[in-house]
């Protein structure tokens, strides 16, 4: 919700929203048309559901493949979903999107591994994990979350709109990796451009910390850092990760800044 309250429908808007009888648990509404779906581990992973101004509604992200029951269920009481946005085609992202049946969209940059059978992408090296337990717990649960290879319907680049958010491109975890972003009201839906979680030991961070992902996941980390710092000038107040819940606060500079110097 915005100071001045929700927005109000503008012409063309279908005024979507969800039937809450068909809603499956742990969906809820975070930020004026913008919903959350959470599933496996814990409720860690996030699932965005976005209306538009003319109505449409776009997922971002997808996920792990052991949600798709309960994604079937969101789209249903939408009504129809019009498509997916992948924030990045990491397997716990792009779970849901080869079985869900909308067309999926992401970055160029990222297409080549959505359309890759791959859990574990080329350029990860989980060796780089400090402690053991995660070094071994991930290659197995990757393979469970991953759904398989996405057939890409469309790309999207920074600066385009997807239901009233700009895109804006956060390379370093992912090549490709996309948030969006609601100026109006700071609303930054960001994937895993940060982490509320500690990877390296499978527990959360403080609450109001975070984290750049550890380098072990990451395609480039040094670019990871620099986009942790381009989120912080966006001067976000609600951003929204893939993992966990929220960090929201009228300045979150200082939080984004020591998150990105975190590894
Ligand atoms: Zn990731």
């Amino acid at each position: 919700m915005t100071a001045d309250g929700p927005t109000p429908p503008e012409a063309g808007d279908r005024g979507k929203s969800p039937d809450p009888e068909l809603l499956p648990k742990k969906f809820e509404q975070v930020a004026d048309r913008v919903y959350r779906l959470r599933g496996d581990l814990q409720g860690a992973m996030n699932i965005y559901f976005v209306v538009g101004p003319d109505g449409e509604v776009v997922q971002f992200d997808a996920g792990t493949r052991i949600m798709l029951k309960n994604n079937r269920k969101v789209a249903e009481a939408f009504g129809g979903i019009d498509r997916i946005v992948l924030g990045h085609a990491h397997a716990d992202h792009r779970g849901t999107a080869p079985r869900l049946g909308p067309p999926v969209y992401c970055h160029p940059a990222e297409v080549a591994d959505a359309e890759s059978e791959a859990a574990i992408n080329s350029y990860m090296n989980l060796r780089e994990l400090e402690y053991m337990k995660p070094r071994l717990v991930y290659p197995v649960m990757m393979r469970l979350w991953n759904g398989g290879a996405v057939k890409v319907a469309g790309t999207v680049e920074e600066g385009d709109d997807v239901a009233g958010f700009e895109v804006i491109h956060f390379p370093g975890h992912a090549p490709g990796l996309i948030g969006l972003w609601r100026e109006s009201d700071g609303v930054a839906l960001v994937s895993d451009t940060i982490y509320l979680v500690d990877s390296a030991r499978l527990k959360p961070l403080p609450e109001g910390e975070a984290s750049v992902p550890h380098p072990a996941w990451a395609w480039d980390h040094r670019q990871a850092k620099e986009s942790v710092r381009k989120l912080a000038a966006l001067k976000p107040q609600k951003v929204f990760a893939g993992h966990d819940d929220r960090l929201e606060g009228d300045d979150l500079t200082a939080t984004l800044l020591a998150a990105a110097d975190r590894y």
